[in-house]
């Protein structure tokens, strides 16, 4: 596994991605060899990219959600991107809430 970033002194690697549907996809995030949370990727009006971070365990200042099911992924809590996404996922797949901009 390759580190793909580093946030205050604590090391992420990618792991593996999950497909939730609606262009959406989960990449997994491990931390010491544990599953730690997700970014959740999608894209933008004319193929930019754009993401979000959602973690079940607790790291530094994030927000925690919490994870019902690992698979298939269900998170309890909406999940909002700063470009307008809004959703929840359930059952590994993404439903959009109903002021989502995507
Ligand atoms: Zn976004």
């Amino acid at each position: 596994m390759t580190v793909i970033g580093i946030y205050e002194d604590t090391e992420f690697e990618a792991d593996f991605t999950v497909d939730l549907g609606k262009g959406i996809r989960a990449e997994y995030l491990t931390h010491r060899r544990k599953a730690a949370g997700i970014v959740v990727c999608h894209r933008l009006s004319g193929n930019i990219a754009c993401a979000t971070s959602v973690f079940w365990t607790s790291v530094n200042h994030q927000k925690t959600y919490t994870r019902i099911n690992n698979d298939p992924l269900t998170i309890e809590e909406d999940i909002r991107c700063s470009c307008g996404l809004h959703g929840w996922i359930k059952e590994g797949v993404w439903e959009h809430a109903i002021d989502s901009l995507m």
